[in-house]
């Protein structure tokens, strides 16, 4: 068997044994298991650590190997301009998915003493969330939950001041801008910087070894993560009254992945999407076990060069930014979730405030970061605008701490939605192959001896 069908046979026996020891052994236990439980702990050190470790190395030195393979900076902006188009249109097309199917679907028309009930545990799951509550409240003591603070977060990080100390608080866009810029000035100083050309080609090609030793430790980290989720959540919750907002999460994240982005790449990318579904399968599963698009993202560019066929002038770059700003997973499953809040409330949204939610809800994904929960965060930003829209209206507005409903089951939904985010980052990236594909080397004309 070859090295990747091992290691994706693996990285499935993982998944399978931690589903089955998740829910067999730790749910059995008794009292739900903690948050820093020992198999949480253990799969973070495994798996999740050393994959961060290489993230901010690897984000930097990435793009501006990336940047400076385009090389000409009018070539940049067609390649960066398609990207941008890209991200913003699919993630378009997944958030008006989600509304669609949750306005169709009715998920939270439930029997009163079901919504009696959700409502009235809200407030005490969303308090005993622990980081997600402190995360949401902080994002809203920084006016981060209205438009116009979201947007300036957003912008900020586009132009920051430190790089070292964006990236040391995790946000990875300054690295990308500050990446993009050095590359563009090594790209455009001819001769004197030819060095720092094959040095970064140099440094990517010493980190994508480092990727290929981490990611034998996949499997073990997919067993312990699933684990520590199942075991936490048990498969009880899925089942209980929120279970068709599950159901419609999922059928829309299929629609999205299965359909959608494959009609996408055949049309724009012109590649079989069987084959370059296969070609991606290990970065899918380690998205699916990490719960997060930016741990995975070593896997992806690994996959998506060695096995996908996409150029390292398109993976270098499209890549890492796709996994921070690309989120049609997230920006579908933001809309879901926020229109079923609001049903359970009984509150039905018209056009307009769908219109609200299409439109803040692809804004919270770009905002969210690629890490388990963001999007549950950022979600926020949605809840506001939307109640701000019916103001005036006679209508209560829907309180954050609604959000409580959905954080029991948050995790599961998580995995499958960031598995949507990593395979919309790789679909842009073999499509925007097409206008930056890598220089065939020529013939070698040296004479011989
Ligand atoms: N976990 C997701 C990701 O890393 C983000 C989210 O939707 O919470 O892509």
């Amino acid at each position: 068997m070859r090295g990747g069908n091992l290691l994706t046979v693996l990285i499935l026996l993982g998944l399978v044994a931690g589903v089955l020891f998740g829910q067999y052994v730790l749910f059995n236990a008794g009292d739900p298991i903690p948050y820093d439980h020992w198999t949480k702990a253990a799969g973070d050190l495994v798996l999740i650590r050393p994959l961060m470790l290489l993230i901010v190395p690897l984000i930097f030195v990435s793009v501006v190997a990336g940047v400076t393979a385009i090389g000409d900076p009018s070539r940049l902006g067609v390649v960066g301009g398609s990207t941008l188009v890209y991200y913003i249109a699919t993630m378009l097309i997944a958030v008006t998915l989600g509304a669609t199917l949750v306005s169709l679907i009715r998920p939270g028309d439930l029997p009163d003493a079901d919504r009696q009930r959700l409502t009235a545990d809200a407030a005490q799951a969303y308090a005993e969330s622990g980081p997600i509550a402190q995360n949401i409240d902080a994002a809203q003591a920084r006016g981060q939950d209205r438009l116009g603070g979201a947007w300036m977060n957003i912008l900020e990080q586009i132009i920051p001041t430190n790089i070292v100390d964006e990236a040391a608080k995790g946000r990875p866009l300054a690295l990308i801008v500050g990446g993009i810029l050095f590359g563009l000035g090594i790209a455009v100083g001819g001769r004197r910087t030819q060095p720092l050309v094959i040095f970064f080609d140099a440094a990517f090609a010493a980190l994508m070894r480092i990727v290929l030793w981490i990611i034998w430790m996949t499997p073990v980290g997919v067993f312990l993560l699933v684990a520590w989720t199942v075991g936490r959540i048990g498969f009880s919750a899925l089942v209980g009254p929120i279970s068709m907002y599950a159901v419609t999460v999922v059928a829309g994240l299929a629609l999205h992945g299965l359909i959608v982005l494959p009609l996408v790449l055949l049309l724009f990318g012109r590649a079989n999407p069987l084959r370059f579904l296969w070609a991606m399968r290990r970065a899918l599963l380690t998205a699916f076990g990490t719960d997060s698009s930016s741990a995975t993202l070593p896997v992806t560019i690994e996959c998506a060069v060695d096995e996908g066929g996409v150029s390292k002038r398109s993976a270098n770059f499209v890549l890492p930014l796709g996994s921070t700003v690309n989120m049609d997973g997230t920006a579908l499953y933001e809309a879901v979730a926020v229109v079923f809040l609001f049903q359970i409330y009984g509150i039905d949204l018209g056009l307009t405030e769908l219109l609200v939610v299409v439109i803040t809800a692809t804004l919270a994904a770009i905002g969210a970061a690629g890490i388990p929960s963001a999007g549950l965060v950022t979600m926020v930003i949605v809840i506001t605008a939307v109640n701000r829209s019916l103001a005036g209206q006679n209508i209560d507005p829907l309180p954050v701490a609604a959000i409580g409903i959905i954080i029991g089951i948050d995790r599961a939904l998580d995995m499958c939605r960031t598995v949507v985010n990593v395979w919309g980052d790789a679909v842009g990236a073999k499509i925007i192959t097409r206008i930056a594909p890598d220089p065939v080397p020529g013939p070698d004309l040296r004479p011989p001896g």
